[in-house]
């Protein structure tokens, strides 16, 4: 089956959906006809939300983009693309740190599936700063003013159901 270059994936945790990760999918929905929203999900991999949350808050946070659609898949990136038909992996760069790490997997990835493109979006600067392990520790130790914090980091629905993990609800 031919892959469609105008199809493409953005696979990632999402552990949990940061503002940079919504602004790389409206970016990369804008750039590519369709944009399918894949979690992962990797059961080696202890998570702080489980995949069905991490599904429906991506839902949530894409439903007024019409072009995108949320799924989830375990097993190789590679082979999830393959079944969705799509051409391009998308991924963001918020650093060298990140470079490093993408060359490694977009080398692999192209050798395991040489017809498959990893296309590459720096990260806005006022996003460069975010990763989802940066924002669990806030939701986990922030004080009194800790919703007027995460605010700025991740989108709005978010907050609630990322502090009940660790605060209750
Ligand atoms: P993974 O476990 O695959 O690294 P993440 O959910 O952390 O999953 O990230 C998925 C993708 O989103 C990666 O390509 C990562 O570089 C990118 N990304 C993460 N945070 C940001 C951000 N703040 N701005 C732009 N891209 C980001």
């Amino acid at each position: 089956m031919s892959l469609d270059p105008r199809h493409a994936v953005y696979a990632g945790s999402f552990d949990p959906p940061t503002a940079g990760h919504l602004d790389l999918i409206r970016r990369g929905a804008a750039l590519f006809g369709r944009l399918t929203v894949a979690v992962g999900v990797n059961p080696d991999k202890q998570t702080l939300m489980t995949a069905d949350e991490r599904v429906t808050l991506l839902e949530e946070l894409t439903a007024g983009i019409d072009n995108v659609r949320v799924g989830s898949f375990s097993g190789l990136t590679v082979d999830f693309v393959r079944d969705e038909g799509a051409a391009v992996m998308l991924r963001g760069l918020r650093g060298l740190a990140d470079i490093e790490l993408e060359l490694t997997m977009s080398l692999t990835n192209r050798s395991l599936a040489p017809d498959i493109e990893t296309v590459f979006l720096m990260a806005n600067a006022e996003y460069t700063h975010i990763s989802s392990t940066l924002i669990k520790q806030i939701a986990k130790l922030g004080g009194p003013g800790v919703t007027g914090q995460l605010r700025e980091l991740v989108p709005a629905p978010v907050v609630a159901p990322l502090l009940a993990k660790y605060h209750g609800e």
